[in-house]
């Protein structure tokens, strides 16, 4: 059987690599998207590490914040490897300040990478999966797009955004085989959440249910499930991961 073929944007990063390895696990054939040059090798050893060759998995190069170079990156993927099965929107980056102190750049830094590149990369891989009566989109949230966070608006903004996004194309798709949904995740252990101040951390980690920060992995089991075949069911939601800090839905 030809192997499924899973674009995850961001997928350098901590949650992104933990994905990619949960999917070539599952035979997926994975091919993760990233900005910054030099990353890629890292990214190739963690791979390897986990027993994952060039013929299991690729990366591809694009700022997805911008509609074209994303057209592009699917366009070369789509022709060189195959038609994308599988997308993960996981690219996000934070510019954490209260409103009254924050710039324009820092607002639209926010929402174009992590709100716009969702509809940027999307759009591009929407048509092809209607078409072959298959897809699987998981657009990588967060608990505080619901929630709220002090110095958060720009971030927190593009996180809901996301959700009432992924709704909306739950609907439109869901005759074509196509599922749309979101994860949430909570407090993760990676880069992102290594810049906490360590005050701020321990006062975070004291508040989850659960006593412990997430893993890459815990991420990465919630979007194996919702990419399966057997989650056709399963469209529009929105899957919380943050060890049971905010319980909602
Ligand atoms: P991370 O910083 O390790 O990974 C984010 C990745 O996105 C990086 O590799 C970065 O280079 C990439 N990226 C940023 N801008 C990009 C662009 N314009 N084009 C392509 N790639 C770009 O962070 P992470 O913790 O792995 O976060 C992954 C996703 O999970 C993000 O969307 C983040 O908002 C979300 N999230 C993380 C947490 C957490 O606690 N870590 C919690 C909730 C949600």
């Amino acid at each position: 059987m030809k192997n499924k073929i899973a674009l995850v944007t961001g997928g350098v990063g901590g949650i992104g690599t933990g994905v990619c390895i949960a999917l070539a696990k599952q035979g997926y054939f994975v091919i993760a998207n990233y900005v910054v040059p030099g990353s890629e090798a890292a990214w190739q050893a963690k791979m390897q590490q986990a027993g994952f060759s060039h013929d299991d998995c690729d990366i591809a190069f694009a700022d997805v914040s911008d509609f074209n170079a994303s057209g592009k990156m699917v366009a070369d993927i789509e022709s060189t490897i195959g038609p994308i099965d599988v997308l993960i929107n996981c690219a996000g980056i934070t510019r954490d300040v209260s409103l009254r102190k924050m710039t324009p750049e820092q607002w639209h830094a926010v929402i174009n990478t992590n709100l716009s590149s969702v509809f940027n990369v999307t759009r591009h891989v929407i048509d092809g999966m209607c078409d072959r009566g298959f897809g699987r989109i998981v657009n990588i949230s967060s608990v505080n797009a619901t929630k709220g966070a002090f110095g958060q608006t720009n971030y927190a903004a593009a996180k809901a955004g996301i959700l009432g996004f992924t709704k909306s194309l739950a609907l439109e798709v869901a005759k074509k085989g196509v599922t749309v949904n979101a994860v949430s995740p909570g407090f993760i252990d990676t880069d992102m959440t290594a810049a906490v101040r360590e005050d701020l951390r321990q006062q975070t980690l004291a508040a989850i249910p659960t006593g412990r920060a997430g893993t890459p992995d815990d991420v990465a089991n919630a979007v194996l499930f919702l990419v399966s075949e057997e989650s056709g069911y399963v469209t529009g939601t929105n899957m919380a991961v943050n060890g049971g800090v905010h319980v909602y839905q």
